[in-house]
């Protein structure tokens, strides 16, 4: 089973929490126990897992990938936004999270998030779902 969630970013580069809505795949398709897949079929944006309680790590995490790979003209793709398409790749365009009792298992402090290096625009997000 594969299910398609569909959000649009707000601004160039964000870390929207996604958490919510793959735990309503789950309870919408009543999932109990397997795997679930999440993947991003874009170039200039990624899937990562990180803490959801003090926001300044989001900014931290954003601010640290701008340092390492700042936008700008000196790279060699000519679209003008080289630096999302590297940002992109550092993070990884996937997660695959263990689902035990109907819900992903996470830390306590840990949300799915996508990561937008290149927005805002219209993103979607696939989740592959193995049942066990
Ligand atoms: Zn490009």
């Amino acid at each position: 089973m594969i299910k398609r969630l569909e959000l649009k970013t707000s601004a160039r580069t964000q870390l929207v929490d996604i958490t919510a809505q793959v735990k309503g795949i789950l309870r919408n398709e009543n999932i109990t126990s397997g795997m679930a897949f999440v993947y991003v079929p874009h170039t200039t944006c990624g899937i990562t897992i990180n803490e959801n309680a003090d926001p300044s790590v989001k900014d931290d995490i954003l601010r640290c990938l701008e340092r390492l790979v700042p936008q700008g003209d000196h790279y060699r793709h000519a679209e003008g936004n080289a630096d999302a398409h590297i940002k992109a790749t550092l993070v990884g365009s996937s997660v695959a999270l263990i689902i035990e009792g109907g819900a992903p298992v996470l830390g306590q402090w840990q949300a799915i998030y996508l990561a937008e290096f290149d927005g805002p625009r219209k993103r979607s997000v696939l989740v592959k779902i193995m049942t066990s």
